[in-house]
């Protein structure tokens, strides 16, 4: 049996059996995968630690200890999983962990257990083999993603700095190969955007609908979604953002709103679909989503309210653009609120982390390049970018492995990860992460 086989055994079992732990959260229940995860890295010689931050919940802790006094290097999955969904459309047992038709099947296969998996196996090979030279190593598997991270990764920050202080930090996002004509490439995710929720609440007279005023609230609201519609986009390019394009568009020149266009007809045209994706890295997006008035067909509302969601670039801070909405409507009877907000959160762009991938890449798939871009969704990073520490996402998919089937599986129906694609991520991760010690 070569390594790589071995690993790739030792990953499916892992994997299988931290799958048949339910941490759908919410509630989460973390607490006995945690145990289970920390208890198979201690068998293999590494310092463990489980913290029940409340009944059932934990986040757990491993560390494998190196021989320099520089900051370890910190790798990080989640434990929880998103709920399942409609449980007849699963072809298997979502909490089986069945290894069958050359795939580990199950809620959290690819997100995130599959990840932490990757990790940890990676990390009790070098404790086998006594690998100790260079920095040390911490691996966390956290709590409560799913759902923000505020009892997990921030909770952790907060109340186990000693578990979160690092050199930098490698999780989930990013790592699929993309193929663009030509050109192959994977996404490095150096940021993620902010976000801001805000409501648009238009004032009208309340009233009996078979006496219309003149002020009627909807129609002040459909005057302010007209506005909206159309403000022109706020596209904009920076080091967090360029690479893509850099890569994809020879000779890159942006000037004009039309210039942008002109790109994205470009890449519609080469790859369809790609466009809307594509797009949200490179402007703040604003959709509307809530709208809310009267609740009786026959009473004239007094207010009718829009509510956006909005996702903002490295930059943009939430205040800003709060700023551009009210300038916006000030000639109209609407308050303008922020119902929730945060800015987006970014690394260093040019990291000796993204150098070293980038060469690893190279070797693991010739051709394909890495290019260091932002995350519409958002991860575990985003906290520790916030306190201050430079977090990746980067996933050692191979090229075999492909990133639209991921999109349809993670948070979807079947979730499941290909033996093969498994076995390359924890070899992969290995060599990533010895190449980081150093
Ligand atoms: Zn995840």
């Amino acid at each position: 049996m070569t390594i790589a086989d071995r690993l790739g055994k030792d990953s499916a079992e892992l994997l299988s059996e931290l799958i048949r732990f339910n941490t759908t959260n919410p509630p989460g229940d973390e607490l006995a995968c945690a145990r289970y995860l920390t208890d198979w890295l201690a068998e293999r010689g590494l310092t463990t630690e489980v913290v029940e931050f409340a009944p059932n919940r934990a986040s757990g802790m491993a560390y494998l200890a190196g021989d320099t006094d520089e900051k370890p290097l910190l790798v990080m999955g989640h434990l929880d999983v998103v709920p399942v969904g409609d449980l007849s459309k699963w072809t298997r047992d979502p909490f089986g962990g069945e290894i069958a038709d050359g795939c580990v099947w199950g809620r959290g296969a690819i997100d995130c257990k599959g990840v932490l998996v990757a990790q940890a196996v990676a990390l009790a090979e070098m404790a086998r083999n006594g690998e100790t030279t260079g920095r040390p190593v911490r691996l966390l598997a956290t709590a409560d993603e799913e759902v923000g991270g505020s009892l997990g990764i921030a909770w952790l920050l907060d109340n186990r700095p000693e578990w979160t202080d690092c050199w930098l930090c490698v999780t989930e996002g990013g790592g699929d190969i993309f193929s663009f004509g030509e050109q192959k490439f994977a996404g490095f995710m150096v940021g993620e955007k902010g976000q801001l929720q805000v409501s648009f609440t238009a004032k009208g007279k309340q009233g009996h609908a078979s006496l219309p005023p003149k002020e009627i609230a909807a129609y002040t609201l459909g005057e302010v979604l007209r506005r909206l519609e159309q403000l022109p986009p706020r596209y904009r390019l920076m080091d967090s953002n360029r690479s893509l394009l850099d890569l994809l568009i020879p000779d890159l020149n942006i000037e004009t709103a039309a210039d942008w266009e002109g790109i994205f007809q470009m890449i519609e045209a080469t790859l369809p679909g790609a466009t809307i994706f594509v797009k949200a890295l490179y402007t703040d997006t604003i959709s509307p989503t809530m709208l809310q008035a009267s609740s009786k067909i026959n009473i004239l509302p007094g207010e009718a309210k829009l509510t956006c969601d909005c996702r903002l670039l490295p930059g943009t801070e939430p205040g800003e653009l709060l700023g551009v909405f009210k300038e916006l409507v000030s000639d109209l009877p609407v308050e303008v609120l922020d119902e929730g907000s945060h800015p987006a959160s970014l690394s260093t762009v040019d990291s000796p982390a993204v150098n070293t991938i980038r060469r690893l890449l190279e070797q693991w798939e010739p051709g394909t390049k890495l290019v260091p871009t932002l995350c519409q969704a958002a991860t575990d990073s985003r906290q520790m970018r916030w306190a201050g520490y430079d977090s990746y996402g980067y996933v050692p998919f191979p090229a075999s492995h492909d990133p639209l089937r991921t999109k349809q599986r993670v948070h979807g129906i079947d979730e499941r990860i290909e033996l093969d694609t498994l076995t390359a991520m924890t070899t992969r991760t290995l060599d990533y992460i010895r190449e980081l010690r150093k």
